[in-house]
């Protein structure tokens, strides 16, 4: 194994940014021409992060191989080169479940199946199998040290760092160093106790990652360190930010990469952070505001449309503006029915969801945006409700629906396609993760792309019934977008519309703030023009 593996742990609380540090260090050391991979641990039970609630942990991340991932590989995806497999992502429940089948399997031969070494050699065998073929490998370890739960993955990573030895295996730990109003200091204990922790199960940490809400002084460095047996140098701030794409700057000013390479003794060349310099500048100081309405359900939990958000904001600072993004909750807009809900948008965005709950405000958000022709994006829902608001309004096919909300829609425009509907008693399968698309010549969204070759991602299991296509094409709605293997809608437009465009993809998952998406650069920049046009 040449690759070199990076431990994360955090501790003390959650929440402290883990996957955003991980994702930060991965940008470093890419800009210093290393070829990295980060791969995430979660201590769940779960084997399929695609079945949690939103509500409870955010959004989904969907791979190009399809895998339904932890939002953390989000991240790691907006802020490096890193293409994210399901190699990227294991559980607890993946872990055990591959144990166990390989148990039944008779693979043990009999032996007393334990935690260590079974559960901690599969662990392992999985870290390896991710990291190999890069020269740096991030391990993120969901969870905070101290857990019950993340015990044999903290085992697992222990036993690979006495095993490699030799400057291959790197620890890094996050903690929070909290300002204590009352005594008016920066205290340093739970970073202790932390470190303590964490050298009681075998671990110790090479580096800290101290996340705190001011510098710290000279002394509290000097402090940690001798308490945590960490050098000096060693002890790294990691200040709150304004913007998130600044973590890799702020990190570098602390000489967290020079230290990574010295450690690992990796010979690279120095890293460049001028793109994240310019991406910081940019949404700092923007020359002008527009205003996007993001009308769903999960409204109230913004972590669950992570990537959405993330992807309206690299639009924002590639165009050198603010995206102020309202989240309307679409059940509401129902029940107040007032069009006051829309009346700041600049831009209405409807994103992907799943049931019935919220549709028929969306319905009325989408009337309202296209005859009032203000810039629409729908995405994956968003363009199956767009559909059914155009037969119902301009088709005159008062019943059209979704078989997802009505099974025996009379104009069953979105349904199943002919042979998921044979395997439904099964649960249908979903259409996961890249699928290509062949774009319409002379479109609006081939001209957005400047291609009419796309590859997206999806997560979706109902389709536009072809049916209705003809019908929807005579009356001014342009199917601009088709998968070429089973001639499946993958984009809409409307004809006398400045910007009305759906997607059945989710193209959110392949934004970054180097890389801006070409829809979203378009919807905001679109959405600016209505804005400055509305004065
Ligand atoms: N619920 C719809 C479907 O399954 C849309 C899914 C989505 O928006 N991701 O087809």
């Amino acid at each position: 194994m040449k690759t070199k593996l990076i431990f994360i742990t955090g501790g003390v609380v959650s929440s402290l940014g883990k996957g955003i540090a991980a994702a930060s260090i991965g940008a470093i050391l890419e800009s210093r021409g290393l070829k990295a991979t980060i791969v995430k641990l979660d201590p769940y039970i779960n084997v399929d992060p695609g079945t949690m609630s939103p509500f409870q942990h955010g959004e989904v991340f969907v791979t190009e191989d399809g895998y339904e991932a932890d939002l953390d590989l989000g991240h790691y995806e907006r802020y490096t080169n890193i293409i994210t497999s399901r190699k990227n992502n294991f559980t607890t429940g993946q872990i055990y479940h591959s144990v166990i089948m390989k148990e039944r399997r008779g693979e043990y031969l009999g032996k007393t199946v334990q935690v260590i070494p079974h559960i901690t050699d599969q662990i392992k065998e999985n870290i390896y199998q991710a990291a190999e073929g890069n020269d740096v490998a991030l391990i993120e370890i969901g969870g905070t040290v101290g857990d019950i739960e993340s015990l044999p993955f903290l085992e697992a990573i222990r036993q690979i760092g006495h095993e490699l030895k030799g400057n291959q295996t790197l620890f890094i730990h996050l903690t929070l160093v909290p300002w204590i109003p009352a005594a008016e200091e920066l205290k340093t204990k739970p970073t202790q106790h932390s470190v303590t922790k964490l050298r009681e199960i075998g671990i110790q940490p090479d580096i800290l990652l101290c996340r705190t809400d001011r510098d710290l002084t000279d002394d509290i460095r000097k402090k940690i360190a001798l308490f945590t047996n960490v050098t000096y140098d060693a002890v790294i701030q990691a200040i709150d930010v304004d913007c998130v794409y600044e973590v890799p700057l702020r990190f570098h000013d602390e000489g967290l990469d020079g230290k990574i390479v010295e450690l690992l003794q990796l010979w690279t060349k120095r890293s460049n952070l001028q793109v994240w310099a310019d991406i910081v500048h940019s949404y700092k100081n923007p020359k002008d505001s527009v205003n996007i309405g993001v009308v769903g359900k999960y409204v109230e939990l913004r972590d669950s449309y992570k990537s959405l958000h993330e992807a309206l904001t690299h639009a924002g600072t590639a165009l050198n503006l603010k995206v102020n993004i309202e989240y309307i909750d679409s059940e509401a807009v129902m029940a107040n029915n007032d069009e006051k809900a829309w009346e700041n948008c600049d831009g209405i965005l409807i994103p992907g969801g799943f049931g019935e709950r919220g549709v028929a405000g969306k319905i009325e958000t989408i009337r309202f945006a296209r005859e009032n022709k203000i810039p629409y994006f729908g995405i994956c829902l968003g363009l199956q409700v767009a559909i059914i608001e155009y037969a119902r309004n301009v088709l005159g096919l008062k019943e059209a629906n979704t078989t997802e909300i009505d099974k025996f829609a009379k104009d069953n425009i979105i349904d199943l396609m002919a042979e998921q509907k044979n395997i439904t008693d099964m649960g249908a399968s979903m259409r996961l993760g890249a699928y290509p698309a062949k774009l319409l010549p002379g479109s609006k969204i081939a001209e957005i792309y400047g291609s009419t070759e796309i590859s997206e991602r999806h997560r979706h299991r109902y389709e536009v019934n072809n049916k209705y296509v003809p019908l929807l094409e005579e009356k001014g709605m342009v199917i601009s977008g088709k998968n070429p293997e089973h001639d499946l809608v993958e984009t809409i437009e409307i004809k006398d519309h400045p910007w009305f465009i759906g997607v059945q993809y989710h193209p959110e998952f392949k934004s970054k703030p180097t890389k801006p998406h070409p829809l979203f650069y378009g919807f905001v920049d679109a959405s600016y023009k209505f804005k400055l046009k509305k004065k």
